[in-house]
């Protein structure tokens, strides 16, 4: 499940070492179409948005 971080709203990989203090969402915001839009390197291992559940 992506994490949400509190302080900047971006999101992160459950267990990401960035996200800090973070909220679990169940879904991606409507803004994140592609895995290009997820800046963190914690997707580098993602290689489509289908892949994220
Ligand atoms: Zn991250």
């Amino acid at each position: 499940m992506p994490i949400m971080s509190s302080d900047d709203f971006s999101i992160h990989r459950d267990g990401c070492d960035e996200v800090g203090d973070g909220m679990p969402i169940s879904d991606l915001p409507d803004e994140v179409e592609s895995i290009e839009d997820l800046d963190c390197p914690c997707w580098s291992e993602i290689d489509s948005l289908a892949e994220i559940s």
